[in-house]
Parts: structure tokens; C-alpha cells; sequence
């Protein structure tokens, strides 16, 4: 059933050079609400978001001449709670992929049950080309353009592609100075000297390293031992990679937007997580080490591997590379790394993705845990929010294969079909206003 469910989206698919993340999302929309049988009405409720907002954004550039950047805020579903999402910094960012986005969120949030809508923000821009104090006043002048929107009720922003704890901060001061009031709530993944949850960093990573490990039982083998391909160093990439190199796993290729590494023996995770962090643009650029090879960077996604963790973009995994992937097991660290075409093949192919919405909910759960604190202003220990997110990734795995088992779905069709059968329970209690 779920091959021919995704065979449906094969036919509909564009080529995968002109993938559209928000086509894509409809696409899946159509399929679920076929597969649930939802009336046609409200599917197309599902499809679309509640809010877009689009800001030209003035900044003050360092050489005093006025650049305006575009910026973008979707609000995909309210129905389960406030809005959540992040806010990615890209030249790429469009409308379309920020709604896609938002709507995934909405997914997202729903499967792993914590009491969020969906949302995501963007700025079209290239970060590195901007000195620090262009990217403050950009952010600052993005939120104070927001701020109708946003709120510890209303919509609540978060760290995406190429944004951080330092945008975050600047978020929250930028918020609080508007409001005339301390609101540590309005976003999260802050520094914890200003509210953030311990933990929040790490937490996308760590949740997708608890994942591989859980996809590998299931599947009678297990992390210690196992090879592992990591396409994307940032913050979910190299996370995850080092924490399933201290399980045991052999990590043997890592890549980013810089260049691609390999050993067959693996590599050694920490040593490079070291690099990086002293690297000026955190990249994996001119490392070297004894037995280690570069790569062409889009071999490291169809290397000899246990499991491939796409920990970059989206649109990765296509039609073009999806039949030489030889990984056994995909794990999603990014949102919508694989094309729909590329879906098709894997599933034909045998191999288990584990899908976006439930591989990468660690950062959202932890968000969660960190809106927490800040309204109770009653701050927990590491080891706490790690053991609670270790829990809700377990409850919420075991769901979605369960649901997947019983429907003869594949994870990412269990995912979604889970996800918006919660969000259409909600819909359908509260009724249409008015
Ligand atoms: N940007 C992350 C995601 O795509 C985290 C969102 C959040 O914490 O609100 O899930």
C-alpha cells in the first residue's frame, strides 16, 4: 500500500532539479489525506498556512550605505498550540521552501506530542559575507518586523541553517526591549546564561543519535560496530556523529558545504569537531590527518555504509543518486533531505529512512523543555532534559513503527499519517471559527 501511495508521488513529482519543498509538502498532504480519507476540504485546510508574513528588512550597512534583505514568517497551524519553528539564514531561502517548512513543523511537533503548532522563518542572505554587526542589526531589525506575530503564546522562533545561540539572544533582547518586559520565552535555544535549556545545542543531534540506535535494534543489529556516513558538520551532523562515535559506531565519512573526508577504519570524530570549532567558518576546509582521504562531496552520500545521516539541506537525496545509495538505513538529520522521486527508489530498494519529522525532533522537544523553564522560571539539570528527551523520542518511535507495522506504511508515510491525524483531531474538537 504505502509503495503505491508513493508511487502516486512519483507520477506528480517534479525533475528533481526543480523540486519545490512547498510542492513537495503538498504532495505528501494529498497522499496522507487519501491514505486517512479526509474530505477534500479540509486537506486543503492542511496544505496551506494560516500566516505568511514577508518584511523587507533595512540594514545599516558597515560602509553606511542601506541594504534590504527579505525576510519571511509562516505560520503553518496554530490548531495544537503556538506556533514553532526556526529561523534559517540562506541566499536560497524562499517563500515557498519557508512554508514547506512551517508545515513540516506542524508534523513534526504532533508526532513526537509535544503541544505545538508549526512555524519556520527566513532571511535571504549569505551570513558569511555579513560582519557581526550587520547580522545584529539584521536580526534585531527582522524581530522588531515580526514581533506583530510572535510571542510565548502566539509563535515562538528557534535556531535553523546558519542561526544560533547569538541570534537568539538577540531575538529575546529585541523582543523584551520593544515589549518593556523580560520575555525569555518568546524564543528558544538562547545561551543558558539567558534562559536557554541545557542541552538545547546538542539536543537535534543527540535525538537523532538515539534514533539511529533505535532503527538499528529493531532492524537485529545495533550502533557498536556499525558504519556511518554524516553529510553535513553543523550543529545536527557533527552532534550526532560524535555521539554515535562514543556508542561504538565507526563514523567513517563526514562532509560540509567545504569538502568531504574519508577512512575506512573511521575517522576521528572528536579530533574534528576540535577542528572545526577553531575553524573560522566552523568548516571542515584543509583538515588533514594520517590514513585520511578527501572525497568528492557527493560520494559521501553513496559510500559503504550502515547508515547515511543526510544532516545538511534538503532535495540531497534524488531521483539522479537515490539507486546508488548504498547505505542500509537513512536517517533524516535535515528537513526534507529526500526528494519524493528518491523516496520511491529507496523503499523499492529496501532501504528504512527514518523521516525528518521523527529522526530530527530532538531540537524541537528540547525547545519545548526550554519554553518550559522560561515561563516557570525553575531551570532543570542536563542530565534531566537528556533522560526526558531520551523518553519522548522512545515513546514517539515506538509509535510511529507500530503505526507503520499496522499499516504496512513506511516510517515516513506512519510519520505523517500520525501527525496529521493528530493536528485533524485538534481541528475537528475546537470546530471552524466562527
Ligand atoms: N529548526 C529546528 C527544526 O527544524 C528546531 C525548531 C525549534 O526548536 O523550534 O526542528
Amino acid at each position: 500500500m504505502s509503495r503505491q501511495v508513493q508511487g502516486q508521488v512519483r507520477e506528480r513529482a517534479p525533475a528533481p532539479s526543480q523540486v519545490n519543498a512547498y510542492e513537495m509538502f503538498q504532495a505528501q498532504v494529498d497522499l496522507v489525506g487519501g491514505r486517512l480519507g479526509l474530505p477534500s476540504d479540509l486537506v486543503e485546510l492542511l496544505k496551506r498556512p494560516e500566516r505568511v508574513l514577508v518584511v523587507s528588512i533595512p540594514v545599516r550597512m558597515d560602509d553606511g550605505g542601506i541594504r534590504v534583505f527579505e525576510g519571511y514568517r509562516v505560520q503553518h497551524s496554530s490548531a495544537r498550540g503556538p506556533c514553532k519553528g526556526g529561523i534559517r539564514y540562506h541566499p536560497q531561502v524562499t517563500v515557498d521552501e519557508v512554508k514547506a517548512l512551517a508545515g513540516w513543523m506542524t508534523w513534526k511537533c504532533a508526532v513526537v506530542g509535544i503541544p505545538f503548532g508549526g512555524g519556520k522563518g527566513g532571511i535571504v542572505c549569505d551570513p558569511s559575507s555579513l560582519s557581526p554587526g550587520e547580522l545584529e542589526r539584521l536580526t534585531r531589525r527582522y524581530t522588531a518586523m515580526i514581533l506583530p506575530l510572535i510571542g510565548p503564546q502566539r509563535d515562538i522562533p528557534a535556531p535553523d541553517v546558519n542561526t544560533g545561540a547569538r541570534e537568539m539572544n538577540w531575538l529575546m533582547d529585541t523582543a523584551s526591549a520593544l515589549r518593556g518586559e523580560p520575555m525569555y520565552a518568546v524564543v528558544t535555544g538562547k545561551d543558558v546564561a539567558l534562559g536557554g535549556a541545557q542541552g538545547r545545542r546538542e539536543a537535534t543531534g543527540r535525538g537523532v543519535a538515539i534514533i539511529t540506535q533505535l532503527v538499528l535494534e529493531r532492524l537485529g543489529g545495533e550502533v557498536k560496530g556499525a558504519t556511518v556516513a554524516v553529510q553535513g558538520f553543523g550543529n545536527v551532523g557533527s552532534v550526532a556523529a560524535l555521539l554515535l562515535h562514543q556508542a561504538g559506531a565507526r563514523v567513517v565519512g563526514v562532509s560540509d558545504v567545504s569538502g568531504a573526508f574519508y577512512r575506512r577504519e573511521g575517522l576521528d570524530i572528536p579530533e574534528l569537531v576540535r577542528y572545526v570549532e577553531r575553524s573560522p567558518h566552523r568548516l571542515l576546509r584543509g583538515y588533514s590527518a594520517p590514513g585520511v582521504e578527501g572525497i568528492p562531496q557527493e560520494e559521501l552520500l553513496t559510500l559503504d555504509v550502515d547508515v547515511l545521516i543526510p544532516a545538511a539541506l534538503e532535495g540531497q537525496i534524488t531521483g539522479k543518486n537515490a539507486d546508488q545509495i548504498r547505505a542500509r538505513v537513512v536517517v533524516e538529520g535535515a528537513n526534507g533531505p529526500t526528494t519524493p522521486e528518491a523516496d520511491v527508489i529507496l523503499e523499492e530498494r529496501g532501504v528504512t529512512v527514518v523521516p525528518d519529522i521523527l529522526a530530527n525532533a530532538g531540537g524541537v522537544v528540547v525547545s519545548y523543555f526550554e519554553w518550559v523553564q522560561n515561563l516557570q522560571s525553575f531551570y532543570w539539570e542536563e542530565g534531566e532534559t537528556n533522560a526526558r528527551l531520551a523518553r519522548v523520542m522512545r515513546r514517539a518511535f515506538q509509535e510511529v513503527w507500530d503505526y507503520a507495522q499496522g499499516e504496512k506504511a513506511s516510517l515516513r508515510a506512519a510519520a505523517l499519517m500520525l501527525g496529521v491525524e493528530r493536528v485533524v483531531q485538534a481541528i475537528r474538537l475546537r470546530g471552524i471559527f466562527p
